[in-house]
């Protein structure tokens, strides 16, 4: 059996792939850009003077779990007290939704404490050397491995492909090229006072420019600190990308006036190019084989929710475990 994988994306889909690459016995380094792991499973922390702070997820606010798959993850993680069910349902749609209990990034550190990780790490080209990847990255550190897994959304691995002369059949490419994202812009925002936004602290309008806004405290993740998160509409995202921060934030607050009871005390505003997929290639992971053995998975694949990039990187394992070296 062949001893190692590169993984390049620390999300959950690369996140789940390792662990079972790593259950294996195969030895595993995940290469991430981020400064923290998790991809779009994303929390941050805002303060204002020494007594507010607000813990704030401002990627996925909650996932589903249709697949016994990932049902049985679940189940696993609901035991261990990584995650809950934060609500029954939005908008009346009577749908189980779960949330991280300390946060969701939490998830991704849970699934990564035993595993190389390398954050920071901005993977720039991939090279085939007879026997193994030879990946070098931003800082100048390069890493090898004899199989290598890419899960970033579509567009940065096809870039990434494209800079690395790595071939693919124009079909294939084609088709790949055809999944886009939906941009997304997310203002995390700390208030002085509790919000009237109704329990469990989450509200899908799909309005324009308003399209969620959620409670983190109510969601039992931010105690001392009322931490709201507003997304904006993909149209608004789209139209919006340049825009001043300052801008952005009063066009945001002046939607969601009417579940504001109190003054901003501090924001920031963070830009998701690609946050969820307008469509999907249609398969769980795309491996190639020449000149060495790569693998794409993420939830451009199978489907743009976090139980898609879970499957995902599941299945891609699964396929790295027995594909020749
Ligand atoms: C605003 C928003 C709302 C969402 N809402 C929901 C929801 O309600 N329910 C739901 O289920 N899902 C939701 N999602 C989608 C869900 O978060 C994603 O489907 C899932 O987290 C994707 O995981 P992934 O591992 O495929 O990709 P990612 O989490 O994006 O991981 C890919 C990783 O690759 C890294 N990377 C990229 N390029 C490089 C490079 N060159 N070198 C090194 N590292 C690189 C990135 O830093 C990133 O960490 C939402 C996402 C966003 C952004």
């Amino acid at each position: 059996m062949y001893k190692d994988c590169l993984i390049i994306g620390g999300g959950i889909s690369g996140l789940i792939a390792a662990k079972t690459l790593h259950h294996q016995g195969i030895s595993v380094t995940i290469l991430d850009k981020g400064r923290g792991i998790g991809g779009r499973l994303a929390t941050r922390r805002l303060n204002y003077g020494n007594s507010q702070e607000g813990v704030i997820d401002y990627g996925a606010p909650h996932f589903t779990a249709q697949s016994p798959t990932f049902q049985n993850m679940l189940q696993e993680w609901l035991e261990l007290g990584l995650v809950k069910v934060w609500s029954t349902g939005f908008n009346r749609d009577n749908k189980t939704y779960y949330c991280g209990v300390e946060n969701n990034r939490a998830i991704a550190k849970y699934l990564a404490r035993d595993l190389d990780v390398h954050t920071s790490t901005r993977v720039t080209r991939l090279e085939w050397r007879n026997t193994h990847w030879q990946v070098d990255t931003e800082t100048g550190t390069t890493f090898t491995g004899t199989k290598l897994l890419l899960t970033p959304p579509l567009p940065q691995t096809l870039a990434l492909l494209d800079n690395s002369n790595i071939l693919i059949k124009p079909e294939i490419r084609e088709k790949l090229s055809q999944v886009s994202y939906h941009p997304c812009i997310a203002v995390l925002a700390l208030f002085s006072q509790p919000n009237l936004i109704p329990a469990p602290g989450g509200l899908r309008l799909e309005g324009n420019p308003l399209k969620w806004i959620i409670c983190n405290h109510q969601k039992g993740i931010s105690p001392s600190g009322y931490g709201v998160t507003m997304y904006a509409s993909p149209e608004y995202s789209q139209s919006h990308w340049d825009s001043n921060d300052e801008i952005i934030v009063q066009d945001l607050l002046n939607s969601a006036a009417t579940w504001l009871n109190s003054a901003i005390l501090t924001y920031q505003v963070h830009r998701w190019r690609y946050s969820q997929a307008k469509e999907v290639y249609g398969e769980p992971y795309l491996a190639i084989t020449k000149p060495g053995t790569l693998v794409l998975a993420g939830d451009g694949f199978l489907d743009s929710h976090l139980e898609g990039a879970v499957l995902s990187g599941l299945a891609a394992a699964n396929y790295l475990l027995v594909s020749p070296s």
